[in-house]
């Protein structure tokens, strides 16, 4: 089964590389630990945290709920203990939208016109959009460094 997240206001910073990645990761900001707890166990999804007290509540500690203690202080120190302990994989990177996490959809390229950049709608053969938020996404330079980030993370960890 592929794991579902919800990312802690803590490592908040996670939670767009978890959706770079492909994984279905919520991030709600505010939220209080008792709600985090809830929705983890409720929707199934593993809590990433860096607060000792969320670890200690009852259904983690009973691990009626999943979740993985951050240490890292630097969101590159933490997603990479992230992606080795939980052998996160790379092969679905850009499925999902950073912003919203919904999962995108191809679009005919003629429907992206006028949403992004003429510049960008002549340079590119193809765009993916998000169902939900209606943001259009294609495979530019920012999806190449954030690729680029994942991998040389992916190799440290290997
Ligand atoms: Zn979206």
């Amino acid at each position: 089964m592929i794991p579902k997240f919800i990312v802690d206001n803590n490592v908040g910073k996670l939670a767009v590389w978890l959706r770079a990645l492909g994984y279905d990761t919520l991030f709600i900001n505010p939220i209080d630990d008792s709600d985090l707890v809830k929705i983890a166990e409720e929707e199934n999804r593993i809590i990433l945290t860096k607060d000792t007290g969320v670890v200690k509540r009852r259904p983690v500690a009973m691990r009626q709920v999943q979740a993985l203690f951050v240490r890292g202080q630097d969101w590159r120190q933490q997603l990479a203990q992230v992606m080795k302990d939980l052998r996160l994989k790379t092969d679905r990177c850009f499925t999902r939208c950073l912003a919203c996490n919904s999962l995108l959809v191809a679009c005919d390229k003629e429907e992206a016109r006028g949403h992004v950049p003429d510049k960008i709608f002549r340079l590119y053969p193809t765009f993916v959009k998000c169902a939900s938020c209606a943001r259009y996404f294609w495979e530019g330079s920012h999806w190449e460094r954030m690729r680029g980030v994942l991998a040389a993370i992916k190799e440290q960890g290997s």
